[in-house]
């Protein structure tokens, strides 16, 4: 697996570059922003994004989606219940105070338990909910990597007070879903280090107790 992790943006939203070696086909998840640097990414390894996934609506993750689709032609795959922020991406936009990305369009629904595939490389959909009404973390089982955007922090778990955000249900998608994965499991937040579920388990004031 081929995997790049990079920090796109102001708000430093954590953009992968995920292909498969031997196909050479790749996912790009959260395109936030810095487009360009994208696609150097790609084309350093030789590769071909076929499918661009957004863990949630929020504009440090979605900014860069169109550019990106436009430039590899790759659709645009997000849970429909977060079509209300992408609705509002011009006043997110105002809260960061970045110029607007204009309409994204979403080509396909990201549901629980879809499968994702590059070449060899297999992930599956984990709807959970509470960071926004249609957040989702992608989950690669043979690789053990979780790529899981605004839901879960080394040492915290994503903010709920935003519009769609609700924390009785980030809390049950953390115990029931992300937490119920293997302890070895590596965690890329949307934001800032990895972790491991392990460590999270044992020393994020939001999981432990
Ligand atoms: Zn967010």
């Amino acid at each position: 697996m081929i995997h790049e992790i990079f920090p796109v943006g102001p708000l430093q939203c954590n953009c992968s570059v995920i292909g498969d070696e031997t196909s050479h086909e790749a996912i790009v998840i959260d395109p936030g922003a810095d487009v360009s640097r994208i696609l150097d990414t790609v084309t350093r390894h030789g590769l071909k994004v076929t499918q661009v996934l957004i863990t949630h609506g929020h504009i440090d993750h979605v900014g860069g989606a169109m550019k990106l689709k436009q430039l590899t032609g790759a659709p645009i795959l997000i849970n429909k219940n977060d079509s209300p922020q992408l609705q509002m991406l011009d006043m997110q936009a105002g809260w960061i105070g970045i110029a607007p990305p204009g309409p994204v369009t979403i080509d396909a629904s990201l549901e629980d338990g879809d499968a994702i595939k590059a070449g060899a490389l297999h992930a599956t959909v984990m709807h959970t909910p509470g960071h926004t009404e249609g957040s989702t973390c992608i989950y690669f089982p043979a690789e053990k990597k979780l790529i899981a955007g605004d839901t879960l922090f080394a040492g915290s778990i994503g903010r709920t007070d935003l519009p769609g955000g609700d924390f009785e249900k980030i809390m049950q998608s953390l115990h029931q879903r992300v937490m119920a994965l293997p302890e070895d499991v590596i965690v890329i937040p949307g934001h800032g280090p990895a972790t491991t579920i392990g460590e999270e388990k044992e020393t994020n004031p939001f999981l432990v107790g």
